[in-house]
């Protein structure tokens, strides 16, 4: 399951004279304007995939990025705690049809299963496997009952498609917890359909370097602009015009590739308005959110292991769920999702690592809290260019995704995870979604 838990770059490229000309741009962004074919919103996943693919195309491109780093969501953090850890995605999902996992072999970043071993504790009790046998079973019954619903093609909460005995199992709340973890958000606030139509194809993998090592060892050739938010666009049937702190950028198309929450949330706004069905499928494809803490320990209090296992409570829908001893270090990663992160990121980063020691203190006991070095928390909701973790679809607004899928203007080309239908909310999926966006912007220029 999903969760279960870069350098500034050259110049300011501003496009052709003739569409500068056209938007009415100011004269030193008509004088910088030597031919920029694409400008790419976003340097995550999808907009790196894009513009790769359209320099291979032999265009011009530009990756304007607003963060003063590049990777967006896919971001691996070296220094915090002494190891690296990914604060966003780290699992390689879905290995047979994800491209990363070739990209990883072919470069010598080393790939390994996710043999993480699952443990459910009650209280500061380790179940064992007969214990748990009832939510292996809840689990099955969970997802034959969401393809059921899937396959009737229903577009309802994941909620109203489990039966009363599926809700009152008393395993729910921690079976619930792995849905919301997936999702970023309870299960009767996404769609069943469209979780449906994710397809998981292969195990889990994971990247001891980083998932985010691995975005940024791929963009190394990539032009971007960091530092600069896009916030408006102004567009016609002949070019796009990019407003900037740092002036104007014109170009013949753009590919957006920021969050669904950046242009719902009106970070990001298109003169003359999109058409009102694309600005809905924005509102329709919210971000839901996924935190970590990672927790750093002067000794191994992780007794009778040598490597990583997972562990979660019984008992929480509003657990949180860790993995302990990250590639063999004295450190644990928690993660929290849907109301439960919202709560502990809003009270603040310290008060969520004083939350994830407290939690894995009653699973292993209050030594942990004695030899604790130090921690560090992400906070997704708050961050102003992406403001969640990753996109799920209302319920009722199925197709909302295919639909960004679809030209705006012959000049608007979006991408980013979130219009990705068999793998949204994941890094492959942002790149596949990248690289349809570039095939159709080359497409619509040859068309001219
Ligand atoms: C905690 C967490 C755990 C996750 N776990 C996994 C996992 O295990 N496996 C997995 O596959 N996926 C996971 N994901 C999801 C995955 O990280 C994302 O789906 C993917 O990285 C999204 O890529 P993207 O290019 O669509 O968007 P982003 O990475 O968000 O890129 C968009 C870029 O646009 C920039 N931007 C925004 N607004 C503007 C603006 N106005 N002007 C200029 N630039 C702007 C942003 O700064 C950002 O760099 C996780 C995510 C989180 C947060």
């Amino acid at each position: 399951m999903r969760t279960s838990f870069s350098s500034d770059r050259r110049n300011f490229l501003i496009a052709t004279g003739a569409s500068a000309l056209a938007l009415g741009l100011p004269a030193t962004a008509r004088a910088q304007a030597a031919g920029l074919d694409v400008a790419v919103i976003g340097a995550g996943g999808a907009g790196l995939a894009a513009a790769r693919q359209l320099a291979g195309a032999g265009l011009k491109v530009l990756v304007i990025e607003a963060r003063d780093r590049i990777g967006g969501r896919a971001w691996t953090d070296t220094s915090s705690v002494g190891v690296a850890w990914d604060r966003g995605c780290s699992w390689l999902h879905s290995s047979e049809v994800n491209p990363w996992v070739a990209y990883a072999r072919a470069n010598g970043f080393e790939t390994t299963p996710d043999r993480n071993v699952r443990y459910v504790y009650d209280g500061s009790k380790r179940l064992n496997e007969a214990d748990t046998a009832g939510l292996r079973a809840l689990n099955q019954r969970i997802e034959s009952e969401l393809e059921t619903a899937g396959r009737r093609g229903i577009d309802i909460p994941a909620e109203q498609a489990f039966t009363l005995t599926t809700r009152q199992d008393p395993w729910y709340p921690i079976a619930a917890a792995g849905l919301t973890a997936w999702e970023g958000i309870e299960p009767a606030n996404f769609s069943a359909l469209d979780s449906f139509h994710y397809v998981d194809k292969g195990d889990d993998l994971l990247i001891p370097k980083g998932y985010g090592a691995l975005l940024a060892h791929y963009a190394r050739d990539v032009d971007v602009r960091l530092r600069t938010m896009v916030s408006r666009i102004r567009w016609t049937n002949r070019g796009v015009a990019l407003e900037t702190p740092a002036g104007t950028l014109s170009a013949r198309a753009v590919v957006v590739a920021v969050p669904s929450s950046i242009i719902a949330q009106g970070s990001l706004v298109f003169s003359p308005w999109l058409p009102a069905e694309v600005l809905e499928a924005h509102h329709h494809l919210p971000l839901g959110l996924m935190n970590k803490v990672a927790l750093r320990f002067k000794r191994n209090v992780f007794p009778g292991e040598s490597s990583e296992g997972l562990r979660q409570q019984r008992s929480g829908s509003r657990g949180m769920s860790y993995i302990t001893r990250l590639w063999d270090s004295n450190v644990a990663v928690g993660m929290s999702a849907g109301a439960l992160a919202h709560e502990l990121e809003a009270a603040g980063e310290q008060a969520s690592i004083e939350h994830g020691l407290g939690e894995l203190a009653q699973m292993l006991g209050n030594d942990v809290r004695r030899h604790f070095d130090r921690g560090a928390a992400t906070a997704w909701a708050a961050d102003p260019f992406s403001r969640g973790s990753y996109s799920h679809c209302l319920p009722g607004r199925f197709g909302a995704r295919e639909l960004l899928t679809r030209p705006v203007g012959d000049r608007i080309v979006f991408a980013g995870e979130h219009t990705e239908q068999s793998a949204y909310g994941t890094l492959h999926g942002a790149h596949l979604s990248g690289l349809r966006a570039a095939s159709q912007v080359v497409e619509l220029l040859r068309r001219g």
